[in-house]
């Protein structure tokens, strides 16, 4: 077991194998961040003990993100009451580091990049018998890297969590068989409420309303196949609005009325309902945008085969925009 802070410790499996561990350290909340959830009940003492348990394997692939505000949250409120509180994995290298490290992000607002590394140079006591190298797995390093674009707190409707909820799913298609319902923004035809302020996308053909403003989701432009790679993730990825005089394309999230076509085949064109015009095409593989940027996976939509609508909000009626 490491002290990182004052009352905050990191370790693998060995710290929770000893309740006597536990109990000379003063620990009193456990976080676990593996894939078996370890036994506290045997241990004598341990009745006063807080613990939280996330199910994660220890690989790129593994969403981390998604429980980030749930851990750092309870170690949070139990540092707040006066409890030692131990982060552990089966390793102590990767699960339980991105974990810290996302709480030592939020909590000093530092990002990733100087919490890591101010992580790597807490030395162990004396008598700490392993060298340990902390490396968490590339895959958490981006998703830590997200949790700073998104400010330090999990936004499930931004285009960032979006972008990267759609990168998980793209990792097991084709093998899915069906779609996660989540994934599809509802059709803009089903909803009345709701649609009060925003853009609403249509056909330019027909009229029907296709998507809405929300469902954008923004890139910096860019140049080369680095899309939104593991390593380009910046804060200013949420700051590009406007900025994309180059895109000849909206890249969205998918839309309801896209399921049917989306399902068994990796890429295709995306026809409108109604009329069948193309409006553009997806890819799970991935779209170059027209200013360089590759988008994966893509939905893309032309520009030019749509109008914006305002939604007027007091009215909820709609005027075109020119
Ligand atoms: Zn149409
Ligand atoms: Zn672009």
């Amino acid at each position: 077991m490491l002290e990182v802070r004052p009352g905050l410790y990191l370790g693998g499996a060995a710290a929770v194998a000893e309740p006597d561990h536990l109990r000379q350290a003063g620990i009193t909340a456990v976080l676990t961040v593996d894939s078996e959830e370890p036994d506290f009940r045997s241990g004598a003492g341990m009745e006063g003990l807080r613990s939280l348990f996330v199910w994660a394997l220890d690989k790129p692939e593994t969403d981390l993100l998604s429980h980030l505000d749930r851990c750092v949250a309870f170690i949070s409120q139990a540092r707040a009451e006066g409890r030692a509180v131990l982060v552990h994995c089966h390793a102590g290298i990767s699960r339980s580091v991105a974990v810290i490290t996302a709480f030592m992000m939020k909590t000093d607002q530092f990002t990733f990049e100087k919490a890591y590394e101010n992580l790597q140079t807490i030395k162990p006591e004396a008598n700490f018998i392993f060298v340990c190298s902390y490396r968490m797995n590339e895959g958490f390093e981006w998703q830590l890297k997200l949790y700073q674009a998104m400010g330090y707190e999990v936004d499930t409707s931004s285009a960032i969590y979006k972008q990267y909820r759609l990168q998980k799913v793209t990792e097991k298609y084709p093998e899915l068989q069906n779609l996660p319902q989540e994934l599809f923004a509802v059709d803009p035809t089903t909803i009345s409420q709701g649609l009060k302020d925003g853009i609403l996308y249509k056909c330019r053909k027909c009229r029907r309303s296709l998507f809405r403003s929300s469902s954008i989701l923004d890139h910096n432009e860019g140049s080369g196949p680095i899309a939104f790679a593991h390593k380009r993730v910046t804060p200013s990825f949420t700051l590009t609005a406007g900025s994309q005089a180059q895109c000849t394309s909206y890249f969205i999230e998918p839309v309801q009325w896209m399921e049917s076509s989306l399902l068994g085949v990796m890429d295709g064109q995306l026809l409108c309902p109604k009329c069948n015009a193309k409006l553009g095409s997806f890819n799970w593989y991935g779209e170059q945008c027209s200013c360089g940027r590759w988008i994966t996976p893509a939905f893309q939509i032309h520009k030019n085969r749509v109008d914006e609508m305002k939604m007027l909000p007091v009215l909820g009626s709609q005027t075109r925009k020119t």
